[in-house]
């Protein structure tokens, strides 16, 4: 991946025909104690972090040129922190206009991943939206959602290993919510996989995957998700993109000690 444009809070780059952008939403501060040993285990402390931990809240845009962009997750929306929500912003920094996007790409239901459909200040976030891919299992929780009526007809229920377009296809994450879908795009250059919350703490999950994080629907398998993610995208020498790593949240894996480490793009 090469990068091609870097601001405050966008950074995007090429990747074959493709035009990768990570694009923030914002951020979120959390308890720290919500990381945990491992699953069902007390909470670990961060070395350094006092009880609080900020969250980068990502979400990333994939172009190519002549079709409608996919958007993986759209941020929180009105519906969570004032620091959150901000997408429409760092697309306007960034010079992408919101129109072009045809399809978003759930990773999940949690509010800092959908409620971006719709702007802070109410409006419908991208005017020629298409369609909303989602995992089958995670179709009901989006139903839940009564203030995201009117976008339920635009659902399209993908399960592992589906296509949405050209080397782009879905890759079953599970662990962190119902139906956790990841996205892998191959481009023939690079194989980037947006791994959506695979990892909340990246200064401590990177060297230590058996921390869980207490939100993780399945500590346990949310765990063994994150071994065997990191295990291949080290072999693999692929590109992970993560909804909570920090800004920009892109980056190479590598093996370090026991763990792993995340270089981050350049
Ligand atoms: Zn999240």
């Amino acid at each position: 991946m090469i990068v091609t444009s870097r601001s405050a809070n966008a950074l995007g780059c090429t990747s074959g025909s493709w035009k990768i952008w990570s694009l923030s939403d914002g951020h979120v501060d959390m308890p720290a104690d919500l990381l945990r040993r491992g699953p069902g285990l007390g909470k670990y402390p961060v070395p350094g972090t006092s009880s609080v931990l900020r969250l980068s809240v990502n979400c990333f845009l994939l172009e190519q040129p002549g079709t409608p962009g996919v958007l993986i997750d759209c941020g929180a929306g009105g519906r969570w922190e004032p620091s959150l929500g901000h997408l429409d912003r760092t697309m306007a920094e960034a010079g992408i206009d919101p129109s072009s996007v045809g399809t978003v790409a759930l990773t999940h239901t949690h509010l800092d991943h959908l409620n971006g459909l719709i702007t802070r200040d109410g409006r419908q976030a991208f005017a020629n939206l298409r369609r909303i891919v989602i995992a089958h299992d995670a179709v009901t929780l989006f139903a839940d959602e009564s203030h995201l009526e009117r976008f339920r007809p635009l659902l399209v229920p993908v399960g592992n290993g589906d296509r949405l377009a050209d080397h782009l296809s879905a890759v079953a994450l599970p662990g962190h919510a119902p139906g956790h879908m990841g996205y892998v795009l191959d481009s023939g250059e690079d194989r980037i996989l947006f791994c959506g919350d695979l990892i909340h703490v990246p200064a401590a999950q990177f060297a230590r995957p058996e921390l869980t994080w207490a939100y993780d629907d399945n500590q346990t398998t949310a765990c063994a998700t994150r071994r065997k993610l990191l295990r291949e995208a080290s072999e693999a020498q692929s590109w992970l993109a993560g909804a909570h790593m920090a800004k920009p949240g892109m980056g190479r894996v590598v093996e370090e000690g026991s763990g792993y480490a995340l270089l981050p793009i350049a």
